[in-house]
């Protein structure tokens, strides 16, 4: 299948960039259901982020939207509250998907791990692992047409490899797990640091309207 892929896709001009079956597993069928998958994270101590946290934070939108949003890991604003992207951040977020004619309540929202590492670090491997099965779970229930990758750490989750931001905006990928495109955007905390980078978000969110417009009826 893959092989077929990567000969036959460049020749007919589609713009698969790459594509992966490493990340190829079961997915728990534990939990079938946001809401009882919601109660499970609550209690989890998979990972040590559990002795610190204040709150999960599940993820949140419509349960039957076509379109899912995944960022990193929750900071602090986001601890306290237990929601996704609720600071500065999240309003920037909020921002972007205006500009491209969605709001929050009409996609879902979630980040690669449920609980907020302390003084806002990156995720560990072994976090992000221990917390894996957990979003597979909630992509699994939703079943989103197209998954948008906040920046780098979630990329790295989803497609399982470390390439830089400018190798990674702008395509299309595919992972035999999921069959449907996945687009990596900047994360808007990213911007909000480095706002050199804002002209380059206009371009990617017309990339991403289009990616939507052509796999969301
Ligand atoms: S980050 Fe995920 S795996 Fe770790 S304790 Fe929180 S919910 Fe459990």
């Amino acid at each position: 299948m893959e092989s077929m892929i990567k000969k036959y896709f460049p020749e007919m001009g589609i713009d698969i960039f790459w594509y992966s079956k490493k990340l190829t597993q079961n997915i728990s069928s534990e939990n079938n259901n946001l809401t009882s998958l919601d109660e499970t994270i609550k209690k989890c101590k998979k990972c040590n982020l559990h002795k610190t946290r204040r709150n999960t934070v599940f993820g949140e939108g419509d349960p039957d939207s076509n379109i899912m949003i995944i960022g990193e890991a929750p900071g602090r604003e986001e601890d306290e509250v237990g929601r996704p992207f609720v600071g500065r951040a999240g309003k920037l977020l909020n921002e972007f998907l205006k500009s491209i004619n969605l709001n929050r309540d009409s996609v879902f929202i979630v980040n690669t791990i449920k609980c907020r590492p302390p003084e806002n670090r990156d995720p560990e491997a072994s976090e992000i692992s221990a917390c894996s099965d957990y979003l597979d779970q909630q992509i699994n229930i939703i079943k989103p047409k197209v998954l948008v990758l906040l920046g780098k750490i979630a990329a790295n989750r989803l497609l399982g490899e470390d390439m830089p931001m400018s190798e990674l905006r702008l395509k299309k990928f595919f992972i035999d797990k999921y069959d449907i495109p996945i687009i990596v955007f900047y994360h808007p905390a990213y911007i909000l640091r480095s706002p050199s980078q804002k002209k380059k978000v206009w371009d990617d969110l017309q990339y991403l309207k289009g990616i939507i417009d052509s796999n969301v009826s």
